[in-house]
């Protein structure tokens, strides 16, 4: 409790005051005491100076005049006690009963001495163990100018010194008085001061514990108002910037959250510090008991630690996914490493784009060999020998089919290519469905007539403007036809319906040719995918056709399905929206 500024402040303040009160007490007491001593000496100065000189005008120093010199004075009122000595040193006269009386029995030796040795001298003198106090005074007495007595005369102090003792007392109880009123005062006082410290001390207790919502109250603009002014600016200033720092935290937590790779962080003893819910579901280890286990069986941190390699990129293989997995090392102040980072890409998608790029490569270097090897070859023969014009005329027709099939192989690569490249060379207008159809059924009479097949178009529409690219449209149209002419026995049927729903233009083409296996129904989209490879090729097809179509569908926000049975046949269903957006 005294270890609270409140009672430093008061103890100290009480220490100065009392202090300074009994100093100025003592020093009253004893200024009294000097002035009130002085009086009595000056008073004893006059006495003695007008006894002397009537005693010293006596011819002789006779008793009984001495006696009623000092009589007289009795009567007067002077109560101070007057003795004249003679030479002997008997009292020959005095104001008390003590006459005749050894002077040297009676009074002060010193001073008996000290007038017989011809000086005047005054002293305090205390008799009977301090009950009695009294200034003396001796002197010599000359009587026809010889040393002829001793005038002696004593004052009573007690009067003095019991006043004296009186005030000593009432300036005692003004110190007590006047301190304790100091205590209470300075108490009050220095809990004026005090309280707004402990105020901010309790507040600051508080703002450590996270809390910043409290204030100090600022009671005065003196310096501790000040100090509670800077405090609450303070508290603000913290507040606004933990939440700032907050506000960073969610920021990168939530940047961290919802970012596309995984990330896990993990301290160098192995304790998971941070792992986003993409890591999680990347690695798949929700259902984990033990989730380091899990995570250290996936990504290896144990021997990453253990052989102190921190940096590195490896990838590992979940399920059907592939993930690339860089981690490197983080540090704290002192640039110590003390923990990894894993950062976790699925690179699933960009690995069978890259083998997607390859096959593509492979496949196109292989459809050009096809017909390049078949030209080199004939060319080569008609080179090297003499045929006759019929043989040579065939070898000319196999060169150029061959040189046709390398130019429609290369202007369907550059048509996707162009897909490829740009989406914004879409020329959307209004156009009609209608019209659309019956030109492609124009375009392509000549080749379904050879094949002596029957293809019905039917138009369910009432109003069928609709608004898309044409030609790029003509083109899917004509790749769906010509696939179900060209996979269609001769004879065969082919079905066009146009319908429409809220939504979309519906077309349908429908043969009842060889139909598709199920198995390859997921991949006739992808380029260069052929069932029968012999087959389409014979028939002329690059196996590019669909995947024209469907990137164009797609472009147009479409849609475009392909059912099909084995031997029965093939639906294909073009939905295209009413209103393309791009
Ligand atoms: P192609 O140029 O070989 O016709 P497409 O991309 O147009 O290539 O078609 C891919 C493959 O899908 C064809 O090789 C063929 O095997 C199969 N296919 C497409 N349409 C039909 C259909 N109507 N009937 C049967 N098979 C089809």
């Amino acid at each position: 409790m005294f270890n609270s500024i409140k009672w430093r402040f008061t103890i100290i303040y009480f220490i100065l005051i009392f202090i300074a009160l009994t100093f100025s007490g003592i020093f009253i007491v004893q200024a009294f005491e000097e002035y009130n001593l002085s009086s009595v000496e000056k008073r004893l100065d006059d006495l003695t100076d007008v006894i002397l000189s009537e005693i010293e005008n006596l011819n002789d120093l006779n008793p009984k005049s001495v006696q009623k010199i000092i009589s007289n004075y009795k009567e007067l009122g002077f109560d101070e006690e007057i003795y004249m000595i003679n030479n002997e040193d008997v009292i020959i006269a005095t104001s008390t009963e003590n006459i005749n009386k050894n002077a040297s029995d009676l009074l002060d030796l010193q001073l008996l001495i000290s007038a017989k040795n011809e000086e005047t001298r005054t002293a305090i003198a205390a008799i009977k163990n301090y009950d009695i106090r009294t200034m003396d005074r001796s002197l010599p007495v000359y009587i026809n100018g010889k040393l002829s007595g001793i005038l002696f005369i004593r004052y009573n102090l007690n009067e003095i010194y019991l006043t004296l003792s009186k005030t000593t007392m009432i300036i005692v109880k003004a110190i007590v008085i006047a301190t304790a009123f100091t205590i209470v005062i300075c108490f009050i006082i220095a809990r004026t001061i005090s309280e707004p410290i402990e105020d901010i001390s309790k507040k600051a207790l508080l703002m450590s514990n996270g809390d910043f919502s409290n204030r100090v109250e600022v009671k005065s603009n003196d310096e501790i108002g000040d100090l509670a002014t800077t405090f609450n600016l303070l508290t603000d200033k913290l507040q606004f910037n933990i939440n700032e720092v907050f506000k960073e935290k969610n920021k990168m937590e939530t940047i961290i959250e919802y970012m596309n790779d995984g990330l896990i962080a993990v301290d160098l003893n192995k304790n998971i510090i941070h792992m986003n819910s993409r890591a999680r579901h990347f690695l798949n280890i929700d259902n984990c008991d033990v989730m380091l286990d899990c995570i250290n069986e996936i990504l290896d941190i144990d021997s990453i630690i253990n052989n102190n390699e921190l940096i590195g990129i490896k990838n590992v293989k979940i399920d059907q996914n592939i993930f690339k997995v860089d981690y490197l090392p983080f540090k704290d102040e002192e640039e110590n490493e003390i923990g990894l980072v894993f950062v976790i890409s699925d690179i699933t998608e960009s690995e069978k784009l890259e083998k997607m790029r390859k096959d593509f490569v492979a496949n196109v270097s292989h459809e050009l060999k096809t017909p390049l090897t078949s030209i080199k070859s004939y060319s080569e023969t008609l080179v090297n020998d003499d045929y006759d014009k019929e043989i040579t005329k065939k070898f000319l027709n196999v060169i150029n089919t061959e040189a046709d099939r390398m130019a429609r192989l290369v202007k369907d690569l550059l048509k996707l290519s162009n897909f490829d490249a740009s989406f914004d060379n879409v020329d959307i207008k209004e156009c009609d469905w209608v019209v659309l159809i019956e030109n492609v059924l124009l375009k392509l009479k000549p080749i379904y007539q050879v094949k002596d097949q029957q293809v019905d178009f039917t138009n369910f529409v009432n109003d069928s403007l609709g608004k898309f690219d044409y030609d790029k449209m003509e083109q899917v149209i004509i790749n769906i036809l010509s696939n179900a002419i060209k996979y269609t026995e001769e004879k065969g049927k082919i079905i066009i319906n146009l319908k429409n729903d809220l939504e979309y233009f519906i077309v349908e083409i429908i043969d009842d040719g060889i139909g598709i296996p199920d198995e390859d129904l997921d991949n006739i989209f992808n380029r260069f995918y052929r069932v029968d490879k012999a087959r389409s090729r014979k028939l002329g097809g690059t196996g590019l056709g669909l995947a024209i179509a469907k990137e164009i569908v797609e472009m147009h926000n479409g849609k475009l399905i392909i059912k099909s049975k084995l031997d029965i046949g093939t639906k294909a269903t073009l939905f295209v929206p009413k209103n393309v957006k791009l």
